[in-house]
């Protein structure tokens, strides 16, 4: 499997690369859009992250181009700029998935593979649904009961970190590493998160006959539906 990076922070796209040929995949670079149009034309692609803040022309520009002449590999958003309006329009155009930087690795991988299993056409949900829950990750509308609820940025990525994995445990380390982005794990950082559970659980769970998130202690976290 043969993946194409467009980033122009060389030090980000050589990580990128020695951690993608670790995993046994071929990793080509290129640091503006003309140089990944000019790659792209060389050879063929399984799959192409792309960089949205590119010199000369970004991101989108060169994703456009390449869907208007019909080129279907996969492409994977990396985006600093975490907005509404960036994911819809990296959507729009035709991207299969974003990330948001800084990312974990982990986390990229795993998009990756997703991506790679499922070919393109298929884009990652944008509606999540646990029973009367309800989360729309593009117009970030959070729904419980038909009931808008309204979220902060981070109980949002922490509902849709907890909604993507429904029906099995996230651990604190999971939330540390993919949520708050850090590799090592402390005693302060689990009082942060447990502190974000905490508001996250009273905003969709009080009030409500049946919770959602339940605590499986010394482990973790999960997101079930009832009666499962
Ligand atoms: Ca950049």
């Amino acid at each position: 499997m043969r993946i194409l990076i467009v980033e122009d922070e060389t030090k980000l796209a050589q990580a990128l690369k020695e951690s993608l040929e670790y995993e046994g995949f071929d990793v080509d670079i290129a640091h503006t859009g003309e140089d990944g149009f000019f790659l792209v034309n060389e050879r063929h692609f399984d799959l192409i992250l792309l960089d949205v803040m590119l010199p000369g022309r970004d991101g989108f520009d060169v994703l456009s181009t390449l869907r208007k002449r019909d080129l279907q590999t996969p492409v994977l958003i990396l985006t600093a700029k975490d907005t509404v309006e960036d994911r819809v329009s990296g959507l729009d155009r035709g991207a299969d998935d974003y990330l948001v930087k800084p990312f974990a690795v982990p986390e990229l991988l795993a998009r990756i593979r997703a991506m790679l299993r499922r070919g393109r056409g298929e884009q990652r949900a944008v509606v999540l649904k646990a029973a009367d829950l309800e989360m729309n990750v593009v117009t970030r509308d959070v729904l419980r009961g038909g009931q808008a609820i309204d979220l902060t940025a981070k109980e949002f990525e922490l509902l849709e970190y907890l909604l993507r994995r429904q029906g099995t445990v996230v651990t604190r380390e999971m939330l540390a590493r993919d949520v708050w982005n850090v590799s090592v794990r402390a005693v302060p950082l689990d009082n942060v998160i447990d502190v974000h559970m905490t508001r996250l659980r009273k905003k969709i769970d009080q009030g409500f006959a049946y919770p959602a998130i339940h605590t499986i202690r010394g482990v973790g976290f999960i997101l079930r539906e009832p009666n499962r």
